[in-house]
């Protein structure tokens, strides 16, 4: 039987100790909370304050529960009042060295059945264990941040580490109201492996002006459903605290995704750390505030559609799912939409999925019955591509594949009126193939839209080095009126939401192949402890595993980075045959459900 812990201290009242302190005395445990001196524990019981009354106001806590809160915590600035803890976790800054320091004081004070616990995210808890005289009693305790919000927490185990001393702190995880995954002691565990390649990689988009700040996070939170984007998600987590982090895993891993991008070490160095300084890549109105103020890199609102041609009339290429989608967003938008099927039986289905579509949000009460026949009304379906030759924007939806897209933009290049914008919704094939292929390239644009179009609000306008800046601007101004967010980058790989999540989802590959975690405790961490909708196995189940290593060939082949090679076990489940839930099996069987 587990032992059940109430008398616990916590080391460090920062970003993540002043949140690890609420989540305990929420429990009814008693907390002794201590900082290094009285100005870093004002600080630290300001973030608790903070917390708690936001709770209050948000009627998610009685004000006489947040009192009792402050009653079971006890502030102090001296370790020794740490002497009757059963468990003591340690959370101040990720360096080793003073880490270390505060283990071997607390192996001096505490008792010696006292489990200390570290909540460092990317340190060796083993080599921490053994400057204490009690390593078996050593854990990691690994908390996500906003800790009183999200569910995770990682039970880091060394090989020394007693059982009694695991089920205990998976006792008191389960206590807290948490989830928890218990692990081996490998740099960045479960989900900061996973997520810290994706956030550095980011930052070296942003770094290499690839995209703006805005335009990557908002590419990340409506193209993957992301509680946040990856600049503002390192602002949260604190650039120092990142730099250590990636540090720490680049020198175990030696892959060079976890070296940190040369800017985190230059905000760190100018003390542009995030929230908690009021500025990191963004700025912030105070101090640990969450609210962005506008500065010399805010974007005005007319810069991106700046000179944008008119559009009225709209041509759509193709009769897919996505073609279909697009051409009910443009006529639901109010552009007059004609589209091009290759026979008479795709128009048909085309116009019958538009007028099935439609009526469902009838049925739904989401659409007027007189508004769907409007809708109805302004699109047209022909075979002929020539019809198009009146249209102001032609969108191309057809089929990926390269010889197939260059012959379709020479026949748009010749037949489309002078003036006209070509658009491809490619989201793999580079767009600047297209161009050429059409013979009049400042005309052509990617407008790369997510699926099911008429959902997803996302759309990644990517210029070529020939996109005229006004194709460019007509692009995002179309975007904006159809009611999606339109994102600005240039024509690479991936783009920018496929070259972040990707090799993401290849590395939750490679650690299920080197027996790390299994996919279920995976996706569990990614779910729970980052707040993504879907883990990593059930997303790459769904997109198809034959479709994610194509993209990951490609993105390996662009940028010829070694990180980015295909995991071996993706490549062999697709040889195989599983390619996810389509054909009943991927990284999960399907078949029995
Ligand atoms: P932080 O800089 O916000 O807070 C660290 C706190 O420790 C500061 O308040 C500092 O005054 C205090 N401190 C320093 N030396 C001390 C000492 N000798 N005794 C008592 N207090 C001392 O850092 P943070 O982001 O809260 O990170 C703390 C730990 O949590 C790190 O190991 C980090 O890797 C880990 N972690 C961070 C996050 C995150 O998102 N920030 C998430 C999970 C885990």
């Amino acid at each position: 039987m587990a032992r059940e812990l109430n008398e616990v201290g916590v080391v460090g009242l920062g970003t993540m100790g002043a949140g690890i302190t609420e989540v305990l005395a929420r429990a009814g445990l008693r907390v002794t909370a201590v900082e290094v001196n009285d100005e870093a524990l004002a600080r630290g019981r300001g973030h608790l304050e903070h917390s708690t009354d936001r709770a209050v106001s948000r009627g998610k806590l009685e004000a006489g529960e947040r009192d009792e809160i402050f009653e079971r915590i006890r502030f102090s600035t001296s370790l020794e009042d740490l002497a009757s803890a059963e468990l003591v976790i340690e959370a101040i800054p990720e360096r080793m060295e003073l880490k270390a320091e505060i283990f071997a004081a607390l192996d001096k004070i505490c008792p010696p059945d006292t489990i200390l616990a570290t909540n460092t995210s990317s340190l060796s808890v083993t080599e921490l264990s053994v400057v204490t005289g009690r390593p078996s009693k050593v854990i990691g305790m690994h908390f996500f941040n906003p800790a009183p919000v999200m569910k995770l927490v990682e039970v880091v185990q060394t090989v020394v580490t007693e059982p009694e001393v695991v089920a205990d702190v998976e006792a008191l995880a389960e206590r807290l109201g948490k989830v928890d995954v218990t692990i081996g002691d490998r740099a960045g565990f479960i989900a900061n492996a996973l997520l810290f390649g994706y956030l550095n990689h980011a930052v070296s988009m942003f770094e290499n002006r690839y995209a703006s700040r805005e335009d990557i996070d908002a590419a990340m939170r409506l193209g993957c459903g992301l509680p946040m984007g990856p600049l503002a998600l390192m602002d949260l987590i604190g650039i120092d605290t990142a730099y250590e982090i990636l540090d720490t895993m680049y020198k175990q891993s030696r892959n060079r995704l976890h070296a940190p991008s040369p800017i985190i070490k230059q905000m760190m160095t100018a003390g542009l750390l995030g929230r908690k300084s009021g500025r990191g890549f963004y700025t912030y109105a105070e101090r640990d505030s969450a609210q962005v103020v506008p500065d010399a890199a805010t974007p005005s609102a007319e810069g991106a559609t700046a000179g944008a041609r008119d559009v009225r009339a709209v041509g759509v290429v193709g009769s897919g799912t996505m073609a279909t989608g697009i051409i009910e967003v443009f006529a639901k938008g109010g552009y007059d939409v004609r589209f091009v099927a290759r026979a008479p039986e795709k128009v048909e289905a085309v116009q019958k999925a538009l007028a099935k579509s439609l009526e469902k949000q009838v049925q739904r009460g989401r659409l007027e019955e007189s508004a769907r026949d409007e809708v109805l009304a302004r699109v047209s379906g022909t075979t002929s591509l020539d019809e198009l030759a009146d249209r102001d924007l032609i969108v191309e939806a057809v089929v990926e594949s390269l010889p197939v897209k260059e012959a379709l933009f020479a026949n748009l290049g010749e037949l489309a009126k002078p003036g006209a914008v070509l658009a491809t919704t490619t989201s793999s094939l580079p767009v600047i193939e297209c161009a050429k292929a059409s013979g009049r390239p400042a005309d052509v644009v990617g407008m790369h839209f997510f699926n099911p179009a008429q959902v997803m609000k996302l759309v990644e306008v990517v210029s070529t080095i020939s996109t005229a800046p006004d194709v460019a601007a007509t692009a995002h101004a179309v975007s904006l009126a159809l009611g999606k967010h339109p994102v600005s980058c240039t024509d690479r790989a991936g783009f920018i939401v496929n070259a972040l999540l990707f090799p993401y989802l290849n590395d939750a590959v490679k650690m299920l192949e080197a027996h790390y975690a299994t996919a279920d405790d995976i996706d569990a961490a990614m779910k729970v402890g980052c707040g993504y909708p879907m883990g990593p196995f059930e997303l790459l189940d769904v997109v198809g595993l034959d479709v994610s290593l194509a993209i990951e060939r490609e993105l390996y082949i662009e940028f010829r980075e070694p990180g980015f090679a295909p995991a071996p076990l993706l490549e062999h489940l697709v040889t195989a045959g599983y390619l996810g839930r389509k054909t009943g099996r991927g990284f999960r069987d399907y078949a029995s459900r």
